[in-house]
């Protein structure tokens, strides 16, 4: 989407809570990558034509996006995972200063390695990914198993700031990680037990719907 574009919906957008606020200050000042505010709006649209009653999200970070999602559906249960230490702590300061954060479970260490823990909070109506890159196929092909009959995961950074639809990234880790992205994009539009479509918004975001009748 153009820039104008972006700025036009961005000037539009209702003012957010005070905490909200402060979050996407400290994620400015700190270089935290934190969901860019069109795409975030854009998954909350879909969230609450979804009402999931349990989601889980890989990649906390300072707590935003799960804040967020809390804050827009309020009988919602949001299970999180960080790997970075002091992006964990930090969501643990903020989501402790909401009323919102008693639904928010925190569970720190690498997603590849907690699947045994988060089984215990499932299933998930909904998941959320948003952490590294290059391992998407993964964390998918290990949390798809805990979604409910109907559930549906929402991938984050899919277009990559649109490097994915370059024929020639100049950068070597740049170039393996829009290359691990255009594989796992390839990978969910042809998987079988899931109808996935890619919205350009945000960052790009694959929603892929479980085949729950099917399967
Ligand atoms: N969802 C957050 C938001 O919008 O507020 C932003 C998440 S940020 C883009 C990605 C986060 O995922 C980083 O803080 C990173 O440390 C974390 N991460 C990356 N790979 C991970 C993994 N394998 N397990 C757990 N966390 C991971």
């Amino acid at each position: 989407m153009n820039e104008r574009v972006i700025g036009y919906i961005e000037s539009i957008v209702k003012e957010r809570p005070a905490l909200i606020s402060e979050m996407e200050h400290y994620a400015e000042v700190h270089g935290v990558p934190i969901m860019e505010l069109v795409g975030i709006e854009a998954l909350l649209g879909m969230l609450r034509i979804q009402q999931p009653k349990r989601i889980l999200e890989i990649g906390t970070a300072i707590g935003y996006s799960a804040l967020r999602m809390a804050e827009a559906l309020p009988e919602t249960t949001v299970v999180t995972l960080e790997r970075d230490e002091e992006r964990f702590e930090a969501a643990q300061r903020f989501l402790s200063r909401s009323k919102d954060g008693n639904r928010i479970v925190t569970i720190f260490g690498d997603a590849l390695e907690l699947s045994e823990v988060v089984k215990k909070h499932g299933p998930f109506d909904a998941i959320f990914i948003d952490a590294a890159k290059g391992q998407y196929l993964k964390f998918f092909d290990l949390y798809s198993a805990m979604l409910t009959e109907n559930g549906v995961v929402y991938s984050d950074n899919v277009l990559f700031k649109g490097l994915v639809a370059e024929v020639q990234v100049e950068q070597k880790r740049i170039r393996n990680m829009v290359k691990k992205l255009q594989n796992y994009n390839t990978w969910l539009m042809n998987h079988e037990q899931f109808d996935t479509s890619i919205l350009p918004v945000g960052d790009g975001i694959a929603i892929s719907k479980k085949r729950g009748d099917q399967w």
